[in-house]
Formats: C-alpha cells, structure tokens, sequence
C-alpha cells in the first residue's frame, strides 16, 4: 500500500505525474513545482535512472502503473493527473518493439478508470504525432502539407506506437462524454531539449544526430550515419514550449477542447537540414552516409497549428536553432561525463 495520504496534505493543488522519471515528465514537475503545486512523482524506473530529480518537496514512488491496483493508490487526494508514462523511444525503438509500445495503453485506461473512482478532476494525456493517418503524410522534402487535428481519421497511424495512442485518445474522450472526467490531450510533435534520451537505442532523430556529430569531431572519424536519405521532414518542439503547452492546455476552461491538440513547432526542416544546423554548432562539416534501409517513419510530417492558436492564443515559438544550441551543449556535457 502507498501511503500518498502522509505525503499529499495541506490545500495546495496536488498533481499526479505518471512518468516522472522521464524526459517530459521530469521538466513539467520542475515547473509544477515552481508553480507551488505539491507533486507526486510516479515512475517504473528507479530513482536513479530518472532523467532530473528536483528539490525534496518532491514525491516520489517507483511502480509499474500497468497495474490498476498501483494505479488506484496513487489517484488518492489528486486533483490533476498528468499522464506522461509510456514505453516508448524514437523510430529505431518503435518500429521494433510494436506490441512492448501497445501495452501502455494499460497505463492511460487504469489512470482513467481510478481517476474517475478517486475524483481526479483533471486527466491529461500526451498523445503524439504518430496518431496522423499515413496517407497524408507521404510527401518529403519541403512539400508538406501541416497536419491538422482532424487528420488522424480515418484512422492510419503509426502500427504498434500510435495505436496505442490513438485508442488511449478516445478512451479519454468516451470518460469525458459519459463520466464527466476533465481529460486534455495533446498531440506532441518530436519534443526535444536537455535531459532527453541521447543514447541507448530509444533517442530521437535530434538527439541521436548531436550525439553522433559530438563522437564524430572527438573520435576525428568526419563521417555521420544518416538514417534514410536525409530528406524527411520534421517539425521539432523544444521541451519548453511543450511545457508551456500542456500547462496552459490544462488552465482552459472545462472539457474546452475535448478534441486533442497539437503542440508542435511549426518550422519545418528536413533531416538533412537538421544535420547542417548540427555542424554549424559543432563548427565541422562531416561526410554523409546514409542507411537506406534503416528506420526512418513517414517521409513527412509537420504540425498545422490553426487549433492551439485559437484555443490558447500562442504556438511553440523557440527556434530549431536556438533549441538545438541548448541540446547540443547538455549532450556534449553528458557526452564527456560519460566518457571519461
Ligand atoms: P520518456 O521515455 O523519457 O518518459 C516516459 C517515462 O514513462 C519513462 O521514464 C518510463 O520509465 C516511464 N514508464 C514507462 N512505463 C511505465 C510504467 N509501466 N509505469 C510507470 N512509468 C512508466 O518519454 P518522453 O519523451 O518524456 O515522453 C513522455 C510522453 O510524451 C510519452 O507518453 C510519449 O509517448 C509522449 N510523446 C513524446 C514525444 C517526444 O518527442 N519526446 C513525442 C510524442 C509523444
């Protein structure tokens, strides 16, 4: 049995954040924290594989939430559940790992179903990208057209990953219509920054091309492995924006979207693209050599933000390259504290 009861007291709003110990998660307890909230911290790994740990008002707990039971103690006293927790990595992880990825669909229903039991009054759950019907994403280059909400249907997702996530959207939207549960989701678009995943197998096209340029120069080899042709197309979010996104997403008035919503940059780039902003931080130039055959998603993939504009007034504005600066200085600091 948790004991949430003795950590939780007091009459300051008390958040839920299911994975925690992650990338996302780990930033939006820093600004839940700031914001004076008391937070529980809930994670599969162990503490010290969490991505950041902040200051003790955190609280923190290692469970496995595909468990209802875990999933009941840990909704008691809450009034918002913020649901992050899910196994998941980049294009690598997901095209490889499809039913591992389809099982944390078990998180997001008993995060609901005991929310819902325990009175959580706000549910929010980080649906992605990967939701978007594959047909309307088979442009590369600079020729793609930005993917509005509505375009997940009819349904084509990513197989395994976006299953998942776009099964866990309508469980949210079907507790919303007959529970009353206040669910938000918000469709996340390669969200990226310091304290990300950068090495292991599960990192992100940003992170994994950093961290390559980064061995490149110090390794002295002046070759980067490219996975595809280098011309698919993304748009790519930096961790404060999306911060800033959910947190305001959260602030809107009841069930006011009940539809998901992107939260994604708008500046489109290709892959190729991404690498020459890498080297032009790192000041090297690197021959390409691209694997063709490896995994690489839809050939494109922008964020339409017509919807987040009119509910909240804002979009995600930090530019690729000054996201990029940031994330390539933390990774290299990373790099060589492992490394020596
Ligand atoms: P992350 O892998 O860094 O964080 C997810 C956390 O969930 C991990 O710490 C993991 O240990 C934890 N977790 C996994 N299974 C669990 C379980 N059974 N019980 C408890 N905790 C468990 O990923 P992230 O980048 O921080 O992503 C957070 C959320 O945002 C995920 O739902 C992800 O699908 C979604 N998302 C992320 C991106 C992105 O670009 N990072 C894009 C789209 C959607």
């Amino acid at each position: 049995m948790i004991d949430t009861d003795i950590h939780l007291k007091g009459h300051k709003m008390r958040a839920l954040v299911a994975g925690a110990g992650g990338f996302i998660g780990g930033h939006l307890v820093k600004s839940l924290l700031d914001d004076g909230y008391e937070v529980l911290g809930v994670d599969i790994k162990p503490i010290e594989d969490w991505h950041q740990v902040h200051d003790n008002s955190l609280n923190i707990y290692n469970t496995d939430l595909r468990s209802i039971y875990y999933c009941n103690e840990v909704t008691k006293n809450i009034d918002e559940c913020y649901n992050l927790a899910c196994d998941m990595g980049g294009m690598g992880f997901i095209e490889n790992n499809k039913a591992q990825c389809m099982i944390s669909v078990l998180i997001n229903t008993h995060l609901l179903i005991s929310g819902t039991t325990n009175g959580v009054s706000k549910h929010f759950f980080s649906s992605s990208a990967c939701v978007y019907a594959a047909d309307k994403q088979i442009k590369d280059g600079y020729d793609v057209s930005p993917l509005k909400e509505s375009d997940a249907y009819p349904a084509m997702p990513e197989d395994g990953y976006g299953w998942e996530k776009l099964f866990s959207e309508r469980m949210c939207r079907h507790f919303t219509e007959d529970f009353n549960l206040d669910t938000r989701v918000a469709r996340f678009h390669n969200v990226y920054g310091p304290y990300g995943t950068w090495t292991g197998g599960r990192e992100k096209a940003p992170a994994a091309i950093c961290r390559k340029v980064i061995e490149a120069k110090k390794n002295g080899t002046n070759e980067i492995e490219i996975w595809g042709d280098g011309n698919q197309a993304r748009t790519f979010t930096y961790i404060t924006d999306c911060i800033y996104g959910i947190r305001q997403l959260m602030k809107l008035e009841k069930n006011n979207p009940i539809e998901p919503i992107n939260i994604g940059s708008s500046e489109l780039v290709t892959i190729n693209d991404l690498v020459s902003i890498v080297e032009e931080i790192a000041g090297i130039t690197l021959d390409r050599n691209y694997i063709l055959d490896a995994p690489k998603g839809v050939p494109g993939r922008s964020s339409n933000n017509n919807l987040i504009k009119e509910k909240l007034g804002w979009e995600p504005s930090v530019s690729l390259k000054q996201g990029m600066e940031e994330t390539y200085k933390w990774i290299e600091q990373e790099y060589d504290r492992n490394t020596l």
